[in-house]
């Protein structure tokens, strides 16, 4: 009857309205009754939906499965073996952005207070008409497009946010790892972002993260000024400002850039970067004192030997003795001067990086001998005695001769030079481990902590009443250091103030092996 009753009412006479208002959705109809079926069927094609039809729950579940895009179920909630109400909650959890429409013939208050608890969106009484049918299903599918469009823009909304946050993330993490201090200021001059960086050049923030006035918390006044003046002229300006306000003042370049924002051209703030430089500072200020010192260390000599000749050609010196003690102080001043140019061509070519080498199995043994030969006169000078102490059993070191004998030179020419007169060196070598070991003792004026420290960098000399007098560049030592970390090898220096140094350095005895970017070849450590 009830089938009978919806046939005649779902006559497709009066579904031409549908055919004006195309639905454009695909739609799902589960009814045990095959004239409900066929009759929602016949209407809905009518205005473009796809139909799909199934008999019972169980396989309008399995058509859900299949078909992700169903929008819109019309639903019986009497049916033999799953009843719709189930049917509603699988499909929730199945498809949760499907609208059902639930059909019943018993529109009880109950059921339909069961029915939206489990999720259906509207109903249909049996018997209803095509116009009925098409108003509710229409209403079903807005509300299904609705949802879905929801369901898209809060995914896309998410992603977003991921983003975004991922974006910050990203570049908190870059600012935050930077050793430059970053300092993002706002148009009103408040300083909204700083990195880890930025705290140790602004020790007024106690609170990190807060926002604080700009003027309440940058020192010194100079950096202040900067910022100020790239806000005003809208333009990049970069200084060197000395930070005196820390308890180690420092050096920093800082870099100022105007924040212009794009479109409206507005201007937004400032990005201040601040590159510590005091060490730049630190290597320009002793490149100063030492292109001093080289320019007092040549015009000293050169005064000395031009005042000698000019005595011996202008005749002021007839007696030929005193001539040959001008000349031969002429030449011991010429000689320093030697070792200071050689020094610093020493340098500058170490420094370039392209050194041509001469690599081969070197005897230690007889580059120690060769210098003590060439030292022994300036020893005898200054009353220094030379011991050698070489082991029988030194393997070959692998390096360039002419670098091998320029590190032994340096630590005993040293060693006499810082001496004490009737000292003594001992130079000893010996195989340690895989190493071959080199030391130069002395019994000299010895090395203070500071100075330990420093010894190994250019142009460093120890300040001491008791080496005044002593010429030197402050080279020998650095040349020393580069020339063995080449070979992979290692140099300790051990001293008593006054009592005398000893310096050691281990060179490894291995092959070398190929590919070692400075020389071209490289060692076995
Ligand atoms: P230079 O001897 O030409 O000054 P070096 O680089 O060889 O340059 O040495 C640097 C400084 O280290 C010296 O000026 C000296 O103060 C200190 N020094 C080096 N060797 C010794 C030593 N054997 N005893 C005491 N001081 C030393």
């Amino acid at each position: 009857m009830e089938q009978a009753d919806n046939q005649e009412n779902l006559g497709l006479d009066r579904g031409n309205s549908a055919e004006q208002q195309p639905l454009r959705a695909t739609v799902l109809v589960i009814d045990d009754e095959p004239g409900i079926r066929k009759g929602c069927q016949r209407v809905l094609c009518g205005c473009a939906c796809e139909v799909l039809l199934a008999e019972t729950a169980e396989q309008g579940l399995e058509q859900l499965r299949v078909r992700p895009d169903i929008a819109v179920a019309l639903v019986d909630i009497k049916m033999p073996g799953m009843g719709g109400l189930e049917f509603l909650s699988r499909a929730a959890e199945l498809a949760p952005e499907l609208v059902c429409v639930v059909i019943t013939a018993y529109a009880t208050i109950d059921t339909a207070i069961e029915a939206t608890k489990r999720g259906a969106h509207d109903f249909l009484t049996k018997p209803f008409t095509p116009d009925e049918l098409l108003h509710v299903v229409t209403r079903a599918i807005d509300h299904a497009n609705l949802v879905r469009e929801r369901n898209r823009l809060q995914a896309e909304r998410q992603r977003r946010l991921l983003q975004l946050a991922t974006e910050q993330s990203r570049l908190k993490t870059v600012i935050n790892c930077m050793a430059d201090a970053v300092l993002v200021c706002n148009a009103e001059h408040e300083l909204v972002l700083y990195n880890p960086a930025a705290l140790r050049v602004l020790p007024r923030v106690r609170e990190p993260g807060r926002v604080y006035r700009l003027g309440e918390v940058l020192e010194p006044a100079e950096l202040f000024a900067l910022i100020g003046r790239a806000c005003e002229a809208r333009k990049r300006l970069s200084q060197e400002v000395k930070l005196v306000h820390l308890p180690e003042p420092s050096w920093v370049l800082a870099d100022v850039a105007p924040v212009i924002d794009e479109d409206s051209g507005q201007f937004l703030g400032t990005v201040t970067v601040l590159r510590d430089i005091t060490e730049l500072k630190r290597v320009e200020q002793v490149k100063a004192q030492f292109v001093n010192m080289v320019a007092h260390e040549l015009r000293a000599p050169v005064a000395a030997v031009d005042g000698y000749l000019s005595v011996i050609l202008d005749g002021l010196a007839a007696d030929p003795e005193k001539q040959r003690e001008m000349l031969q102080r002429s030449r011991e001043r010429l000689g320093a001067l030697l070792k200071l140019v050689n020094d610093l061509l020493e340098v500058a070519r170490i420094e370039a990086g392209a050194v041509r080498r001469e690599i081969g199995p070197q005897s230690v043994a007889d580059v120690i001998v060769e210098v003590a030969d060439l030292l022994r006169p300036l020893a005898a000078e200054k009353d220094v005695t030379m011991d050698l102490c070489l082991s029988s059993q030194l393997p070959p070191v692998y390096a360039d001769r002419n670098e091998l004998v320029s590190i032994v030179r340096n630590l005993v020419d040293n060693a006499i030079k810082y001496n004490r007169p009737g000292g003594r060196v001992t130079v000893t070598a010996a195989p340690d481990g895989p190493y071959v070991r080199i030391s130069v003792a002395d019994t000299g004026v010895g090395i203070s902590e500071e100075g330990k420290r420093r010894l190994f960098s250019e142009f460093f000399r120890e300040k001491r009443p008791e080496t005044a007098y002593i010429v030197g560049t402050g080279l020998g030592l650095s040349i020393v250091k580069r020339l063995v970390d080449f070979y992979h090898g290692r140099i300790e220096v051990e001293s008593v103030v006054n009592e005398g140094s000893t310096f050691s350095v281990w060179l490894p005895y291995g092959e070398p092996v190929p590919e070692r970017a400075s020389g071209g070849e490289g060692f076995a450590a």
